[in-house]
């Protein structure tokens, strides 16, 4: 049946498709082979070969890969017509390879016990909860930005370079080993993206290449911005592949930083999902409680707010609607709507710990 080699490979989409699905269906078999299992090996041996690399071999591998794709389909442009067969086989062929990598070196974290489980916490919350951690979270918010700033219209100016801010990022991640030591974050491998800009127009702050294991952060964003957003990156590499959850783990790192700009940055994140969830059941409270919180916090915001408006472009929605359609198709329900079930993580983390 099948001519020759590639032809099988091409077809071996299928096969592999259905495995994925059967396989992911069991999460605990996930959690005890692949998190705990395999990936430990794998992840761990590409941090190796790649961390210790000060720029990013992930982004120059696909740099090449686009030339040479484009660069292919000049050349084969023709072939499409005279052998349609050879053309699909060869582009399946290499679509199947890329499949089958990125399930092995990371996509089946995706199918995990989704994190509310293994920690124990509840799942849903009352608007209430919603409300007194909010509350609590603006008082502690508010605390640390003073303890900053001693004036609570300044916004947090960070003293740190990006490249500091990489190397200090780690230290939350050691603090919460000594209670998980499944976070034991090492060998590092945290760099800046060669393609910022590109990734700044796309609406991105951040990427794990998921063939190098390395965990890439824009280096475009805000400085303010630039230590949640490099903990949740962390968070991917460490297996945590659902947004939600990245987002979740990275402001427990960031919170769990000796550094109080890190703790800051932690806590102003986790408020302002909070704060947001209150807007989209209570719009009128919401305005009540964002007056309570320190105009300097709030400038921090707008810092961010107004540097994504900079950017806004017409193909933005484009690159969102393409990664919600990557993201379903990894059982990620709901896709980037789906980042909303932080706040169920924070509400019941925080309810007992501020
Ligand atoms: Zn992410």
């Amino acid at each position: 049946m099948f001519k020759d080699k590639k032809t099988l490979i091409a077809f071996s989409i299928i096969p592999q498709f259905l495995l994925i699905k059967l396989v992911g269906s069991n999460h605990e078999l996930i959690e005890t082979y692949y998190t705990n299992g395999l990936y430990q090996y794998t992840s761990k041996i590409l941090r190796y070969v790649f961390g210790w690399l000060p720029f990013s071999f992930g982004d120059i591998f696909y740099a090449l890969a686009i030339i040479y794709m484009i660069r292919w389909l000049i050349i084969n442009r023709k072939r499409f017509t005279k052998d349609k067969r050879g053309w699909l086989a060869e582009v399946f062929s290499f679509i199947a390879v890329i499949y089958f990598s990125f399930h092995v070196f990371w996509g089946m974290n995706y199918y995990r016990i989704p994190l509310n489980e293994s920690l124990g916490l509840a799942k849903e919350y009352t608007t209430e909860q919603l409300i007194d951690v909010t509350k609590r979270l603006i008082v502690k918010t508010n605390a640390i930005h003073l303890k900053i700033t001693n004036n609570d219209s300044v916004k947090v100016v960070m003293p740190f370079t990006k490249e500091d801010i990489l190397k200090i990022a780690p230290e939350g991640y050691n603090t919460l080993e000594k209670t998980y030591p499944h976070l034991k974050y090492k060998p590092v491998s945290i760099k800046k993206s060669l393609f910022s800009l590109p990734l700044t127009y796309m609406g991105f702050s951040g990427y794990l290449n998921p063939l190098t294991n390395e965990a890439q952060v824009d280096a475009l964003i805000p400085v303010y911005k630039f230590p949640t957003t490099t903990c949740h990156e962390i968070a991917h590499q460490l297996g945590y592949a659902a947004e939600n959850e990245a987002n979740f783990m990275g402001c427990l790192a960031a919170i769990h930083n000796e550094d109080i700009h890190f703790v800051y940055s932690g806590y102003a994140f986790a408020l302002r999902h909070c704060v947001n969830e209150v807007y989209n059941r209570d719009p009128e409270l919401f305005k009540i409680l964002v007056e309570s919180i320190n105009k300097g916090v709030r400038k921090n915001y707008k810092e961010v707010r107004d540097f994504w408006d900079q950017y806004k472009n017409p193909t933005e929605p484009i690159f969102k609607t393409t990664y919600n359609a990557y993201l379903e198709a990894n059982d990620q329900e709901g896709g980037i709507e789906s980042y909303n079930y932080v706040v169920d993580l924070m509400v019941h983390y925080f309810e007992d710990k501020i």
